[in-house]
């Protein structure tokens, strides 16, 4: 099938065209630069820039396609979880274009989504596949038994999630939003074992580690306070040395917790995916432990990790293929959509 995937999650205004499993056209517009000064996104300028480019964008995909909408099988459209404002932005643009073209319209999962881009690089999911899904809102280990009809929570960060986090400390040590990459960049230069940094490990009532489970806001405060008593001391602030540390505790705990997820469910594929598997020290030490471990690591390259109009079109595809009925007309959008919710 032909699929149109649109996304309006959070920054990015995107749009792509799939076709069986050829992505024809990716077009990503993101309103970043327009946040950076606010050090985070403002969901007001946000939406502003999704009613901007959503025209814009979507015509651009169908264009570098060769395609127009009447040869579109079906639209898939992010209908969560994410920004309340920016997710009614795409969606009711998809809606409108739906009705217009009378095309089957799909309000599938976004994080789901991150999955589901995997295919384009890897080909079709084996059987009992485990997923990694790491971003700025999550932090997440999914058991994928169908993508199409069944995906389910093994665990999830209790508090921030891993990009979160990154991006709080980053804003500390003075880096523009999004600071991930630029600690992936310093950390690259800096040494680990520098400083002590707490895992992200979460205990249970009884003491018990959840065993799949993350917690990465005592991470972020340890390294705030060291950061904060430096200064206090007058000490010039090793940002090479914080940035390898923190990469490190962060990228150790997603890569145990994630290879302990495998052995539990007896999986010997890993799929890796959100804005936050761009990081170097996490994909090395998932490609380290995946050759020990002998577990198939899939992570996707940089363009596909981060949010785009593949990751929806690829889930549509899916969707499409798997005879799953279109939305309702009228589903709505749901900012909290859960993870084991596919489409809408
Ligand atoms: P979600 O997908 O959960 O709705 P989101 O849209 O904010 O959230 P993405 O766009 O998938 O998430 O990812 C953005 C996050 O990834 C930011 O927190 C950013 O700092 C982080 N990130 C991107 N590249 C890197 C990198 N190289 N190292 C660390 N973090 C990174
Ligand atoms: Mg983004
Ligand atoms: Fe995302």
């Amino acid at each position: 099938p032909v699929v149109l995937g649109i996304e309006s999650t959070c920054d990015e205004t995107a749009a792509a065209l799939i076709q069986g499993d050829n992505l024809l056209s990716n077009v990503v517009a993101s309103s970043m630069d327009q946040h950076a000064r606010y050090g985070g996104v403002i969901p007001e300028i946000a939406s502003r820039a999704h009613a901007e480019s959503f025209v814009p964008v979507v015509s651009r995909a169908l264009y570098e396609a060769d395609m127009d909408l009447a040869q579109v099988d079906a639209i898939a459209v992010s209908a969560g979880p994410g920004l309340a404002g920016c997710l009614a932005v795409g969606v009711s643009g998809a809606k409108a274009l739906a009705w217009a073209a009378k095309k089957p319209l799909y309000g599938i999962n976004h994080v789901i989504g991150h999955i589901a881009v995997t295919q384009l690089q890897f080909g079709p999911f084996p059987d009992n596949t485990l997923a990694l899904i790491v971003s700025g809102g999550h932090t997440s280990l999914l058991h994928v038994r169908d993508i199409a009809r069944q995906v389910d929570v093994v665990g999830s960060t209790l508090d921030d999630a891993a990009g979160e986090c990154f991006d709080k400390i980053a804003r500390l040590l003075g880096f523009p939003y999004p600071g991930g990459p630029h600690i992936d960049r310093h950390a690259r230069l800096g040494n680990p074992g520098a400083i002590r940094v707490p895992q992200g490990l979460t205990k249970g009532k009884a003491g018990a580690e959840h065993p799949y489970d993350f917690s990465f806001s005592g991470v972020k405060t340890a390294v705030a306070r060291w950061i904060e008593n430096q200064e206090a001391a007058g000490r010039e602030i090793p940002v090479d040395d914080v940035c390898a540390s923190l990469a490190d505790s962060v990228s150790s705990v997603l890569t145990r917790k994630a290879v302990a997820a495998c052995e539990r469910f007896d999986s010997d594929t890993l799929i890796v995916g959100g804005g936050f598997s761009a990081n170097s020290q996490l994909r090395t030490g998932l490609r380290e432990a995946g050759e020990r471990e002998g577990i198939k690591v899939r992570i996707p390259r940089i363009e596909l990790c981060t949010d785009n109009g593949a990751m929806v079109a690829m889930l549509g595809v899916n969707l499409v293929r798997a005879g799953i009925r279109p939305s309702a007309p009228d589903f709505p959008i749901d900012s909290a959509m859960p993870m084991d919710k596919i489409v809408m």
